[in-house]
C-alpha cells in the first residue's frame, strides 16, 4: 500500500489472511459491494498478486503486509491504514492455521491431546488467538472513529463446546485436538469478552462458523466454495446498528458456544 494520503469517508475494511481461501472470497464480496478493503497477508507479494486481480475487477483494493504474529508487522499496519485512511469499519480476523489437522499415514492423529506437541499448540494459538488479539488492539484506535465499527472473528463448528462434547451430535467424528479446536474456543471467549467491553462503544463483535470450505487449509476437501463460506462472514460485518453483538453464527443461524 503507498503512503499516498487520502483519508476518506469510503467503508474501509481489512481481512487478515485475505491472499488466499475464506479471507480472499470475504475481501472480493466487501470490494463488490463498494467497499474499499485492505488485503493483509503475511507475504507481501502475494498480497500484492490479490490486490491487483481484485482492482483489475473494479475492486477498490489494497495489499497491507500483516503477519498476524510479527508485533512489528501489526504496528505497522495499523500506522499505514491510519496514514492511508484515517479509520477503519470493519476488521476480519481470518487468518488462521490448524498446525496440520492431517491424519497421518500411521493413522495417527498429531494433535490429539495425550500426545500432542505443545510447540504446535502454541503455534496455533499464537496465530488464531493472540494473533486476534494482537492485530484487535492495534486497529481498534482506527476502528472507534468509524460510525459503525464492526469486528468479525472468523472461527468454526469445532469451537462449539456444546457440539463437540455431544457424543451422538453430527461432530462426533471430529478428531479430538488439542491445538485447532481449543485456539477456536478461545477465540469464542475472546469474541464475547471484547463484545462486553466494547458494547458501550456500540463496536459490535461477532464469531462465524464458515462451514466445511474447499481451501488449502483441508487439502481441498471441504464441500463449500470460499464464496459460500465468505457470504456469513460478510453478513455480519455489514449488520446494522441493531444488529447482534457477542454473538456465535453458521450460514443457518445462531451457533451454541
Ligand atoms: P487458507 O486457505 O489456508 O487461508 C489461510 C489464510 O491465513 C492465508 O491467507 C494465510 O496466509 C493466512 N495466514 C496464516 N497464518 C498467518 C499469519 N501468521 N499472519 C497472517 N496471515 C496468516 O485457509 P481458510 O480455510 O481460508 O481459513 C481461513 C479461516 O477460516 C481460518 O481462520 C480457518 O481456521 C477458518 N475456517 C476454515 C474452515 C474451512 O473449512 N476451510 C472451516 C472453519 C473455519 P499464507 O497464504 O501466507 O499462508
Amino acid at each position: 500500500m503507498s503512503e499516498q494520503t487520502t483519508h476518506t469517508n469510503q467503508n474501509v475494511a481489512l481481512v487478515t489472511g485475505a491472499n488466499k481461501g475464506i479471507g480472499h472470497a470475504v475481501a472480493q464480496q466487501l470490494a463488490a459491494r463498494g467497499m474499499t478493503v485492505l488485503i493483509g497477508a503475511r507475504d507481501a507479494q502475494r498480497g500484492e498478486d490479490a490486490a491487483a486481480a481484485m482492482r483489475a475487477a473494479r475492486g477498490d483494493v489494497h495489499a497491507v503486509t500483516l503477519d498476524v504474529t510479527d508485533p512489528t508487522a501489526v504496528q505497522a499496519a495499523a500506522r499505514q491504514v491510519e496514514q492511508r485512511f484515517g479509520h477503519l469499519d470493519v476488521l476480519i480476523n481470518n487468518a488462521g492455521i490448524t498446525g496440520s489437522g492431517q491424519v497421518s499415514p500411521q493413522d495417527a492423529y498429531d494433535q490429539a491431546p495425550s500426545t500432542v506437541d505443545l510447540d504446535m499448540v502454541r503455534a496455533v494459538f499464537e496465530t488464531n488467538v493472540f494473533g486476534v488479539i494482537a492485530v484487535t488492539n492495534a486497529m481498534l484506535p482506527l476502528l472507534r472513529r468509524s460510525p459503525a465499527p464492526r469486528i468479525v472473528n472468523v472461527s468454526s463448528h469445532a469451537a462449539s463446546l456444546t457440539l463437540t462434547s455431544d457424543p451422538d451430535g453430527p461432530f462426533a467424528t471430529l478428531l479430538p485436538s488439542a491445538a485447532y479446536n481449543p485456539s477456536k474456543s478461545a477465540l469464542s471467549a475472546l469474541t464475547v469478552q471484547y463484545a462486553n467491553e466494547l458494547r458501550k462503544d456500540s463496536v459490535l463483535v461477532n464469531a462465524v462458523a464458515p462451514g466445511y470450505v474447499d481451501t488449502d487449509s483441508n487439502n481441498h476437501t471441504g464441500h463449500l466454495t470460499p464464496a459460500q463460506g465468505a457470504a456469513v462472514v460478510v453478513r455480519l460485518a455489514t449488520i446494522g446498528a441493531d444488529g447482534p453483538t457477542a454473538g456465535f453464527f453458521s450460514a443457518d443461524g445462531p451457533l451454541p458456544w
